[in-house]
């Protein structure tokens, strides 16, 4: 019995139209999957910031957790914030940059692990926290190659040295992050790998250093264990995805999000009918048109217009004229059996067939990561489990 409370004719609502569907399960083979590739002596920090990559950063992290993550970062200090409020114990690191008083209250409070990059934040940070009678632990993060975030590596062994006599810090931690680690040109990456050894060296003088070390995002953690050091930090291949076509097939990840739609409305039309703006495509038969009840501010890329697919029971259905901004159309005329309120799959496994991110993103020239995460917050998130079977009518009672 469905009870009719406004929470659920919402939930309903937003399920009759499109959603991304994520199974949890995948996330939790993929870390297995990537804990077995870096061995039991190196940490496992998943990445979940832009709200786990589009999957929702709470479900990713507690499934990453069962699957033996041992901490996780985010961009900013609300994302970390809410990982605690969901429930996360581990420690988290806070990639981006901060520098306001509040935010080592923050990270103090909260416990989180800030990224150092200057002397000057360092300092700021030490009056805060040495202030409140506090030592709060920091990652301390060296450029060797992006003119990101960092101290630029040459000032890297200095600023720990300095940091390491501020009472109200405590260095972790030391990383960098690589440019190009999914190139298949491993040049960049070893020049990198080479200033931060050099860094390492400069500070251990022979003497084994306590800090945690990391380097690797995902094509490292998959293409080459001497950038392992300590922790990987993985985002993409925790979500199932290779970071590199030369990287697909390497291990056996799991897909763990898909992207699903209804069909609103069926019609007919002759040939040579103009369809959607600007009457990028017409028709060249008789043609049965299905509308489907998603676009372009859900995060199907306008690029992609007449450059994409749905699948159907396993068939797929070309996408014809401009995406719109909630709608598109796609080319029935072939697949007589379907029907009104069929559910397509526009990313992801219907069967045994599926439609990869990163075809998407070759098809409109951008990264697989960017379409992940492109997804907006109009699609609910359903756990794989939860949502409707392909092709089901979805019965709305209330
Ligand atoms: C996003 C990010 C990662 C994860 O990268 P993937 O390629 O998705 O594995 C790792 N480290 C830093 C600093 C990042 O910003």
């Amino acid at each position: 019995m469905l009870v009719s409370s406004p929470e659920r004719q919402a939930t309903l609502l937003e399920r009759s139209r499109a959603w991304v569907e994520v199974d949890e399960g995948a996330i939790t083979h993929n870390t297995r999957v990537l804990r077995q590739r870096i061995g039991p002596h190196v940490k496992l920090m998943a990445v979940v910031k832009a709200n786990g990559y589009g999957h929702g950063d709470g479900a990713t992290a507690h499934a990453a957790r069962a699957g033996g993550a041992d901490a996780f970062a985010v961009a900013s200090l609300a994302e970390a914030v809410g990982l605690r409020q969901q429930g996360l114990q581990e420690p988290i690191l806070v990639l981006g940059h901060l520098s306001q008083a509040d935010d080592v209250h923050g990270c103090w409070h909260w416990r989180l692990l800030p990224t150092i990059s200057t002397l000057d934040q360092a300092r700021m940070f030490h009056a805060v926290a040495s202030d409140s009678g506090a030592c709060l632990p920091v990652h301390v993060n060296l450029d060797t190659g992006m003119a990101r975030l960092g101290v630029p590596w040459q000032e890297g062994a200095a600023l720990i040295q300095a940091i390491q006599q501020l009472d109200g810090l405590r260095v972790e931690g030391i990383y960098s992050h690589l440019a190009a680690a999914d190139a298949l040109d491993p040049g960049l990456t070893r020049q990198q790998q080479k200033s931060f050894d050099q860094v390492l060296a400069a500070l251990t003088n022979g003497k084994p250093a306590r800090l945690c070390r990391h380097l690797a995002n995902s094509a490292a953690t998959m293409a080459n264990p001497s950038l392992h050091y300590d922790m990987v930090r993985v985002g993409l291949a925790l979500y199932g995805h290779a970071p590199a076509g030369h990287l697909e097939g390497m291990l056996p990840l799991q897909p763990a999000m898909a992207v699903r739609s209804r069909v609103t409305l069926i019609k007919t039309v002759p040939a040579g009918t103009g369809v959607s703006y600007d009457h990028r495509y017409r028709t060249k038969r008789p043609s049965r048109l299905a509308v489907v009840a998603i676009g372009y501010a859900d995060g199907v890329p306008r690029l992609l217009s007449s450059r994409m697919g749905v699948l159907h029971r396993g068939h797929r259905l070309p996408q014809v004229g401009t995406i719109t901004m909630d709608q598109l159309m796609i080319d029935a005329t072939d697949h007589p059996q379907l029907h009104t309120g069929a559910v397509v799959t526009l990313l992801g496994h219907d069967g045994t067939t599926a439609i990869s991110p990163r075809q998407w993103s070759e098809a409109c020239g951008t990264i697989p990561w960017d379409i992940l995460c492109g997804f907006s917050n109009r699609l609910p998130r359903l756990s794989a489990g939860r949502s409707p079977q392909q092709g089901d009518q979805l019965a709305l009672q209330w």
